[in-house]
């Protein structure tokens, strides 16, 4: 009999070892201890995808929430700091706007800080929008510090196949069991039940209560076994492939990935300690692989360290993450466009997710899973509507892609952003939002969204005032980045390979 202070721990099986087979697997041990058993299983013939290198702000509570030691994670990982993208022509071409981490403004008043950036526009002084963000700033003059006073909000660029092997690191010794072969056959109970184990080519079977599905485009699991619907959004989302390929580093790196939109997609770079990830993202429709591979070899700025990778995909989700005892993360979940750097901090959420809906043993899983889904769909359309919003509202006319991007009919959800936005300069954020008005904000206004009006009490206070507190900001802004370090010596003293171990 089972005692209930020593409940059987529930055997929970990750099926894949990248990205998101191993993050899964590290916080499910780290978190829930004696109360799991974790098994993964990996295939070295097949490896991981390989991409997946610049993130957002939210990795350092998920890594904080691991214990990792950052100069640890840096120094393993290569990487640098992000404080947010630099977007080239996507409004024009030409054009060049920002979308920084952190706050705009740092919420002067009662109404956003926008109404208020208005107002002094239309009086004739203030800057442009991004001048009140320190983040921008700092981006802009190649500066990174960490001051108690003026944190930087910021995130990492990391090479993504040492990600796997730190997290790895961290994950065996914590208890994760790593299982080394190929998949061949996933067992169910009976016709149409839960799945009951995964069978790999050894003949190895390998049972479980709670199966996670990481692996990647494949979807083993969810998309094989279970056939779980999917969710198709390439209406909205053309670009389906991508080139991947990574360059040596001729300047020291830049606290920014660069989103370059070319003419039926954009290209990335993304600078790591020693080298620089790049990619070419586009849509088939639209582009030949021919003509992506010479647009992503025309645009390196340094030699490619080998021939470009390609890649396919299409955007969308799974019509339930968690289908029966079964839940899928990373690719096998769906994959929205890597624009904003969103697919890690997915996974980061739906592990901490699971963590707070854990399906124990003998737990009837029906309420969690239903709970569990909801949250991701809101999570998952969010940034689908925010990464629609770049390709949609664009002032080029220059090819059939953008031509078809600006006049396509986009889901409701984000018209009526849109819509508010021209109207009166509003934005809202919901408490589950990922994109918070800051973010919204930037990117309308760096698209070219010039609202109508704004709202009037920004107009009550008078000019002088008004005038010394955008003075104010900028002064403040200023004042900080003079006390701050060059990017690239930053990151050698706090993580470089000779910095103090
Ligand atoms: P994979 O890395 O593909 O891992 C799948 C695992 O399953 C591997 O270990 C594989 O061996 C295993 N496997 C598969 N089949 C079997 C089998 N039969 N038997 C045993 N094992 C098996 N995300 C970001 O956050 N930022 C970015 O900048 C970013 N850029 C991207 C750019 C592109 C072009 C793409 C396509 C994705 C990008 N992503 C980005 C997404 C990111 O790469 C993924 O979310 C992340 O790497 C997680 O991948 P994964 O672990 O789901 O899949």
């Amino acid at each position: 009999m089972t005692d209930p202070d020593r409940p059987e721990p529930t055997r929970v099986v990750v099926a894949g070892g990248g990205t998101a087979g191993w993050i899964a697997a590290a916080a499910l041990i780290r978190q829930l201890g004696p109360l799991v058993t974790v098994t993964l299983v990996e295939s070295d013939e097949i490896g991981t995808v390989g991409v997946g290198e610049s993130t957002i702000p939210t990795a350092r509570g998920f890594h904080a929430f691991l214990g990792i030691d950052e100069a640890a994670f840096m120094r393993a990982t290569q990487a640098t700091f992000k404080l947010g993208i630099a977007f080239e022509n996507w409004r024009q071409v030409g054009d060049r706007y920002f979308h920084p981490f952190g706050s705009v403004g740092r919420s002067v008043m009662i109404a956003d800080f926008q109404h208020f950036w208005l107002e002094a526009r239309r009086r004739g002084f203030g800057g442009a929008y991004g001048d009140y963000s320190l983040e921008q700033q700092a981006a802009a003059a190649g500066l990174f510090g960490q001051d108690e006073q003026n944190a930087l909000a910021y995130a990492y660029h990391l090479d993504a196949t040492a990600y796997v092997r730190f997290l790895r690191g961290l994950a065996e010794p914590w208890g994760v069991r790593r299982v080394e072969g190929r998949i061949e056959r996933v067992e169910r109970d009976g016709e149409g039940g839960d799945i009951a184990a995964l069978v790999l080519a050894s003949g190895e079977r390998i049972a479980g209560d709670l199966f996670i599905d990481c692996t990647g485009f494949r979807a083993l699991l969810t998309g094989g076994a279970l056939a779980t619907g999917y969710d198709d959004w390439s209406e909205w989302l053309a670009t389906d492939r991508a080139l991947a390929v990574q360059t040596e580093s001729v300047a020291p790196p830049v606290p920014y990935t660069r989103a370059i939109a070319h003419d039926a997609g954009w290209r990335w770079q993304i600078p790591l300690q020693t080298r620089v990830g790049n990619g070419l993202v586009y849509a088939s429709r639209y582009m030949s692989d021919d003509q992506a591979h010479a647009t992503l070899l025309a645009g390196l700025e340094s030699r490619p360290l080998f021939e470009p990778r390609p890649l396919r995909f299409a955007a969308g989700m799974r019509r339930q993450s968690w289908n029966r005892n079964c839940v899928a993360l990373g690719l096998a979940a769906g994959f929205i466009e890597p624009l904003e750097s969103t697919s890690i901090h997915l996974i980061m959420n739906a592990v901490t997710r699971l963590i707070q809906l854990f399906p124990f043993r003998g737990d009837d899983n029906t309420a969690l899973a239903t709970r569990f889904n909801a949250q991701s769909r809101y999570e998952w359309e969010h940034i689908r509507d925010f990464i629609i919003l770049h390709y949609h509202v664009t002032q080029r006319r220059d090819s059939p892609f953008w031509t078809d991007c600006a006049r396509m009919r986009v889901p409701d959800s984000l018209m009526e952003r849109i819509d508010l936005f021209r109207a009166s300069a509003g934005a809202w954020q919901g408490q589950d939002d990922l994109f918070r008005i800051d973010s919204w904000v930037s990117v309308l206004l760096g698209q070219g969204v010039q609202p109508r009006g704004h709202h009037r009490i920004a107009s009550v206070i008078p000019p002088a005032d008004l005038k010394a507190s955008f003075d104010s900001l900028t002064g403040g802004i200023a004042q900080t980045l003079r006390a701050l370090p060059r990017h690239g010596d930053f990151v050698a003293r706090h993580c470089g390979a000779s910095a103090a171990m």
